[in-house]
This record gives C-alpha cells, sequence and structure tokens, in this order.
C-alpha cells in the first residue's frame, strides 16, 4: 500500500506528532515463536539461556524463603529442588549442545528440552516421581518468563522519533517508554482509562486509541502523522498532509508554549476565589523534573509499578532507596506522595509468579498482595522511611477495601520507624479506589493522615466497567453522578482529614467546575497537564 490513508479512533491524549512507525506484539506470544539461528547467533542465544537461568534461581530461592516462613521446610524444599535441577550441568550442557545443532532459539530449546525431560518423569512407576514433570513444566514456564523478561525490554533503546503502535499495551510493556523517543502512541485497543492512554498523557505524548485492525494496515518503518485531539492517524502522509502537518503542529507548539508560559507559575484559584491545589502524577526523574518545571504544588502521586516492573528480580532495600532518592531529588522541600506497589490484576512482576486468577480485577491487587508477602511490604517501607529523613514524605496504600487493609500497614510502619529512630514518621494515607472504602471514610479516617481518590479504579469498581475493556467503553464515565456523589461523601465524611484526588477526572478541564463542586480543592494530574489545569481552575467557579 502506497497511497495515504486516514484511519480513525478514539483521542485519548492531545497533541499532534510525526514518526515512525515501531510494530510492538506482545512479547510473550512472539518469544514461543520459533526461529532458526545463524553462526553468528549461536554466542549470543547461549548467554540467553544461562541468563534466564541466573534469574530462575534466584527467585527460586527468594520463593524458597517466603514458602518457608508461610507453610514451612517442606514447601520450601519444592523451590530448593528446583533450583537444584537448574545447578545440574548436564541438562545446561544438552541445552548448549542442542542450541548448536539444531540451531533454533533459546526459547525453541527450552520448550523442546523440558518438555521431553518432562514426559520421562511421567512414564516413571514411581508416584512420587511422575509428579516431578509438574515441577519441571513450572521450570520451562519460568525460564520463558524470564527470557520474555529481557525481550520485554525492546522497548528501552527505541530509535528517536519513533510512533508506538499495539494491538494493545499493558503495564509491564510500557515501563520503559520515554518521551525522548516515543512522540506518539497508537492502540488497537486502549480507552480513556487504559494504561496506554494514561501513560501517554503522563508522558505529555499524543495517543490514539480505538483503530480496528491497526496492526494489519500499519507497517513497521511507516511514516505517521498523529492527531490525539481528533483521534486520527495519517498513514504515509502525501506532500500537502505534510505540508499541513508543518503548519499545524508548529501552531499549536507556539499556543502550548505560549500557554505552558502564562498557567504554570502561581497558585490556582478559582474566579470566586477558592484556592486548588494542583500536583503531579509521576513514576521517574523525568517526570518529577517536568513537574517542577511546568509549576506543581506537589507530588500527589508517585507510581512505584514502574520500577518494581522493570525488575529482572526482587527489588532489594537499597535499589529502592536509590531509585527514589534519584527520582525525587528535583522535589525537595515540597510534598510528595509515594504509592506502595499497586500490582495483581493486569500487572506481574516476573519474580513474584502470583498465581492466576479467575477475576483478576477483582482479585488479589494492591495492597492483598502486599498482606501477603510481608518482605515486599517491609522492603518497601523501609526504603520510604530512608528516604523520608531528607523529603516530605507521606505513604499510601492502594486499593484498600477494609480497615484491616491500613491497620497492619500502620503499625508495620510505627514499628520500622522506631527501630530506625524515626521519630518524625512519614504521614500514611489510604487511597479511596472501591465504593466500600468511599463508603467508609468516617470510620477509615481515623487510621490514616490523609486519603487520595483513585477515579480510575473507582469509576471501574462503580460503573462495574473494565477500564481496560474496549467493549464496555461507554459505561466507564468516570464523572458520572453516582463518581462525582462518591467524591463528595468522601470529602464531607473525612471531616479535617486531608482529601485529594489522582485519577484521570483530576486532569479534565472540561469537568472542572463540577469537579470542584463537590468540595474537593487539591488534584494531582499528569505532570504535563499541569498548566492546563491551573488554567481551567482559574475559569471555574464554585457555587
Ligand atoms: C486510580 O485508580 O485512579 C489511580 C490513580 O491509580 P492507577 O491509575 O495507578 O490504578
Ligand atoms: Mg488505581
Amino acid at each position: 500500500m502506497n497511497a495515504m490513508l486516514i484511519l480513525k479512533g478514539e483521542g485519548v491524549s492531545p497533541g499532534v506528532a510525526k514518526g515512525t512507525a515501531f510494530i510492538y506484539i506482545d512479547v510473550l506470544k512472539r518469544d514461543t515463536e520459533f526461529y532458526k539461528i545463524d553462526d553468528a547467533q549461536i554466542a549470543g542465544e547461549k548467554v540467553r539461556i544461562e541468563k534466564a537461568i541466573v534469574d530462575v534461581r534466584r527467585n527460586l530461592i527468594i520463593d524458597a524463603k517466603r514458602m518457608e516462613g508461610k507453610l514451612g521446610k517442606e514447601s520450601a524444599d519444592i523451590f530448593l529442588a528446583q533450583e537444584a535441577m537448574l545447578l545440574d550441568r548436564t541438562i545446561i550442557e544438552d541445552l548448549k549442545k542442542t542450541l548448536e545443532v539444531e540451531r533454533i532459539n533459546a526459547e525453541h530449546v527450552i520448550r523442546m528440552a523440558f518438555r521431553l525431560l518432562a514426559s520421562r518423569f511421567r512414564e516413571l512407576n514411581d508416584p512420587v516421581l511422575r509428579e516431578r514433570g509438574d515441577d519441571i513444566d513450572d521450570l520451562s514456564r519460568r525460564l520463558l518468563l524470564s527470557l520474555a523478561g529481557i525481550q520485554a525490554h525492546s522497548l528501552e533503546h527505541l530509535p528517536a522519533n519513533t510512533v508506538l503502535v499495539a494491538s494493545r499495551l499493558l503495564p509491564s510493556d510500557t515501563v520503559f517508554l520515554s518521551r525522548t523517543t516515543t512522540v506518539a502512541v497508537i492502540a488497537e485497543f486502549a480507552g480513556r482509562a487504559a494504561h496506554a492512554a494514561l501513560l501517554a498523557r503522563e508522558l505529555g505524548i499524543p495517543c490514539v486509541g480505538g483503530v480496528p485492525k491497526l496492526l494489519d494496515i500499519v507497517h513497521a518503518g511507516d511514516l505517521l502523522l498523529v492527531d490525539g485531539a481528533k483521534g486520527e492517524v495519517i498513514v504515509k502522509p502525501d506532500a500537502q498532509a505534510l505540508q499541513h502537518y508543518e503548519e499545524a503542529g508548529g501552531e499549536l507548539q507556539r499556543e502550548k508554549d505560549a500557554r505552558v508560559r502564562a498557567c504554570r507559575a502561581g497558585r490556582a484559584i478559582t474566579c470566586d476565589g477558592c484556592a486548588v491545589s494542583v500536583m503531579a502524577n509521576v513514576r521517574s526523574r523525568e517526570d518529577v523534573e517536568l513537574a517542577m518545571e511546568l509549576g506543581a504544588d506537589g507530588i500527589g502521586l508517585f507510581r512505584t509499578e514502574p520500577f518494581f516492573m522493570a525488575a529482572k528480580h526482587f527489588p532489594s532495600e537499597q535499589e529502592f532507596t536509590r531509585f527514589l532518592l534519584e527520582s525525587l531529588s528535583p522535589a525537595r522541600g515540597i510534598r510528595i506522595d509515594v504509592r506502595l506497589l499497586d500490582i495483581g490484576a493486569d500487572k506481574n512482576p516476573i519474580y513474584l509468579h502470583l498465581p492466576p486468577e479467575p477475576d483478576p480485577f477483582l482479585g488479589r491487587r494492591g495492597v492483598r498482595v502486599l498482606r501477603e508477602y510481608p518482605e515486599l511490604l517491609e522492603t518497601q517501607l523501609s526504603a520510604v522511611l530512608q528516604v523520608s529523613r531528607q523529603f516530605q514524605i507521606g505513604i499510601l496504600i492502594p486499593m484498600v477495601t477494609t480497615e484491616d487493609d491500613i491497620v497492619g500497614i500502620a503499625a508495620r510502619l510505627r514499628e520500622l520507624a522506631d527501630n530506625m529512630g524515626i521519630h518524625e514518621r512519614p504521614r500514611l494515607g489510604a487511597m479511596i479506589e472501591t465504593p466500600a472504602a468511599a463508603l467508609s471514610v468516617s470510620m477509615l479516617r481515623q487510621y490514616v493522615d490523609f486519603f487520595s481518590i483513585g477515579t480510575n479504579d473507582l469509576t471501574q469498581y462503580t460503573m462495574a466497567a473494565g477500564r481496560e475493556s474496549s467493549t464496555v467503553t461507554e459505561y466507564f464515565i468516570d464523572d458520572h453522578p453516582a463518581i462525582l456523589r462518591l467524591i463528595e461523601i468522601v470529602v464531607q465524611e473525612a471531616g479535617d482529614t486531608p482529601v485529594s484526588l489522582c485519577g484521570e477526572l483530576a486532569g479534565r478541564a472540561n469537568a472542572m467546575s463540577r469537579l470542584l463542586n463537590t468540595g474537593i480543592r487539591s488534584l494531582s494530574v499528569a505532570a504535563s497537564l499541569v498548566p492546563d489545569i491551573k488554567n481551567a481552575i482559574r475559569h471555574a467557579r464554585v457555587l
């Protein structure tokens, strides 16, 4: 196809961009593919196998420790036996020999070799040894996931001016996206609250979602023009379209620069005199720098998932502390709310091996995972406590539903702070993201110093419409009267306890008056939106 083509979708992050298509395919699917390798690739594939083995062994030891604490030594031994198998030089040599002889990729070698090994065990008479077949399947799966984890980093080194083209982007796929290389994102499936959209808004780059058959039409290397406000993608633009883009793009950029300059400084106060604090949602040092440059009053949500999802092993307290210190250093002296890890549902770090669930979004997620894995909680609390010696830190607990979700964490925080000799503990806050939490604020407030309303999840759970589900986007209405009513209840019932709001709704200029009428006076939005939201507040009227 050489002619220009215009594709229509839903504009989910504004802006225009020109760039080259990079087609991103689900790593697990791609990894299961079989491909031949040549002489020059053999050494590299061997290294991949070795690395995956080291990685899986390290994770098996971590799992063994966890199991020992939870279920006793016998359960831990299962993992240690698996780990011991990976020390067996004959297995490793067999894998390498197969690779050399068959000249096929590492994934395929592992799949073939472990399938054969598992079937041998399954043919044995001893029932205990027969069971080992399942352990071998599990090892194979872990190795394949580890290899996939390594490949997931293909987004780490994208060329400049990339337009990322994907069927769907999950959080684990996007941890390495950077505004320095990616100029736009387009996806077959992505509504306003999908992670791809959220990320694009945070990066301040245009994003168009809901473009049917995108991957059949766009090919790697195609030149694309993306208009994130109109929801339009032009494939292989002709000279006229390019000229129009240059003019319109230049004009938009000039307008944007002028708006930013005019709006970023000073407090945001409505026409009728209500002061509203505008903080930023961030996930990296790059975001924190942008937030500071664009006049954010604080960091209202530091999402820690990208750091934990990017790691190939369970990060240590020192690693997490270093990451926080490095990321937060431009925000010294202002309020910073760091959210504890919100994983589960669609975010599963490869080293945790969370078991699959029938209803992932209604299953073990956020604080529920932290209650299950105390060492994961402790690593984070200890790191945040360290950092709190230098910064004005608050800790946010994700996905709270009941009092018990807070009480245990509050107690652990106290203990750890006492052990570390920290008398001025960081503020503790609860995310209000479930209707149950919203309706229990008068009870929950005795345990926390502040609340933060996450309207993305609150909408998903109130409207019974999945935020990643493209089939029910018409039900995902985050400014529905039911949501605004819940916000109002939270603000009223919180009494003196401060409440802020950090879901995507906070970044929607057209909903500002209605939002402020719920009584909310503190917002946190994607860093790139801070000036626009300050501007919208200055034009809003509170009844
Ligand atoms: C929310 O749910 O509104 C929120 C801010 O959290 P996240 O989007 O990271 O789930
Ligand atoms: Mg949430």
